[in-house]
């Protein structure tokens, strides 16, 4: 199902000629900005002679640290009173950033998550429960707007309060949820908790989004709720979500070329990568009045799928983000993400839904502590039965890490639920 055929499946040809006009257009309003203008000066750019697609990549890249410098609104490319919304970024490392939009940003932004929306089957028969924080982190209001648009009847009722959120699931029939996959894991234990099995509930799809989770979470959550869970993926800068989407296929998220350009860069050397190899999302927001960013390092790691999506749409697909640049963690000086470990502990059936991984430093030697939730019948049996699949664990991480882990087993509900982004790894190490 189509939101905008024409626009979905345009040809490629069509489509980079699109997005040159586009960028063309940004460029010219990111040069009348205070930083722009300076970086565009000390580094030569004149954006006249960006004429082709490719000279994209003479262009400087953007960094999270460039939008705090340019707080609270250096980037800002139109007069104040065109200004209608701020949304900030959940500063998840570090000081939080605004982005700044016009109406014309946000009517466009609505369309693009209601074109998502409809790419995974969702209609205006839909009961659309968004359990994302509302007010200035833009899961809430993203979706809240492009479900609007699409004509589905929305309950905004934000994160947290899960007795609340079962009772509206309940009572107005609730058939697609926005929430993060860690909450969506808890949301299923508090259901069970009170006498209800999740797939009663009815709720056909979610999509999951937010914070990285490995393919291992979403077939756990598509199992506990009976539901098919669609991958999707935004971040501040680039509006929020709705930058790409799984369609129905669930094969990788479509990344909406016509709003954005993408490139994939080595991380280490700021060099581009072709198709298909893994490195950095960099990302070009080129429909964007009131803040166009050039060229900006998401820090996100995935490659493109060069490879065309059955269902027709022409806009390349990423895979999964397997985790941030910096969220990579060096353990014993082997380099590793939070998500190879959790891919491990995913494959085993016995693991619940929650885990926490405490590093710190011992003798100047690097610690692992990688604690885990367990369903509960694993307690009701012996202690030799814990203890193999403890050792089974240890085992399995050791193939990743060098550094021996210690693994506990915890009952569920030993460890605090999260309600918005999950925060797994608590690193106590002096750097
Ligand atoms: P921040 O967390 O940097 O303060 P945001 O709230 O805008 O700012 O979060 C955006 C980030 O969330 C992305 O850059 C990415 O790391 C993560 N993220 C969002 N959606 C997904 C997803 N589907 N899979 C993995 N990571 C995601
Ligand atoms: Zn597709």
């Amino acid at each position: 199902m189509f939101w905008n055929e024409q626009l979905e499946t345009i040809e490629r040809k069509a489509l980079e000629k699109l997005q040159l006009e586009k960028l063309r257009k940004a460029l010219a309003a990111a040069a009348t900005t205070p930083f722009y203008k300076k970086v565009f000066a000390d580094n030569g750019v004149d954006v006249s002679r960006i004429t082709t697609l490719d000279h994209l990549r003479d262009l400087p890249l953007t960094t999270k640290h460039d939008l705090r410098l340019s707080y609270p609104d250096g980037m800002v490319a139109v007069p104040r009173t065109e200004i209608v919304r701020l949304h900030a970024s959940s500063g998840t490392t570090g000081k939080s950033t605004v982005i700044f939009y016009t109406a014309k940003d946000l009517a466009d932004w609505a369309d693009l998550i209601a074109r998502s929306m409809m790419a995974t089957g969702t209609t205006r028969n839909d009961v659309f429960q968004n359990m994302m924080g509302y007010g200035l982190f833009t899961g809430g209001l993203g979706l809240h707007y492009g479900a609007e648009r699409l004509g589905c009847l929305v309950i905004p009722s934000s994160t947290g309060n899960s007795l609340k959120q079962i009772e509206l699931m309940k009572d107005f029939g609730t058939t697609v949820v926005h929430i993060t996959p860690s909450y969506a894991m808890h949301l299923a234990d508090v259901v069970s908790e009170n006498g209800i099995n999740p797939p009663d509930l009815g709720i056909k799809k979610a999509y999951l989004g937010a914070e990285p989770y490995s393919e291992g979470v979403k077939k756990k959550i598509e199992g506990q709720w009976g539901l098919d869970a669609y991958n999707s993926y935004g971040l501040s800068e680039m509006n929020g979500p709705g930058v790409a989407f799984e369609c129905e296929y669930k094969n990788g998220m479509h990344l909406w070329e016509d709003y954005y350009i993408m490139e994939i860069i080595n991380p280490d050397t700021g060099e581009r990568l072709p198709d298909g190899e893994e490195g950095e999302l960099v990302l070009t927001h080129i429909n964007r009045e009131a803040m166009p960013i050039i060229r900006y390092r998401t820090r996100d790691l995935t490659r493109i799928i060069p490879e065309k999506c059955a269902c027709g749409r022409t806009h390349r697909r990423i895979e999964r983000i397997k985790g941030r640049t910096d969220d990579m963690l060096i353990v014993g000086g082997v380099n590793v993400f939070p998500s190879q470990i959790e891919t491990v502990l995913m494959n085993v059936p016995e693991v619940g839904n929650n885990y926490q991984i405490v590093l710190d430093r011992h003798n100047n030697l690097d610690r692992i502590h990688v604690r885990v939730e367990l369903y509960n019948k694993m307690f009701e049996g012996d202690i030799k039965a814990l203890d193999a699949l403890r050792k089974k664990i240890v085992e399995r991480l050791k193939a990743l890490i060098t550094v021996n882990p210690k693994v506990e087993l915890l009952e569920p509900g030993s460890l605090p639920p999260s309600m918005g982004k999950a925060v797994r790894v608590i690193d106590k190490r002096e750097i």
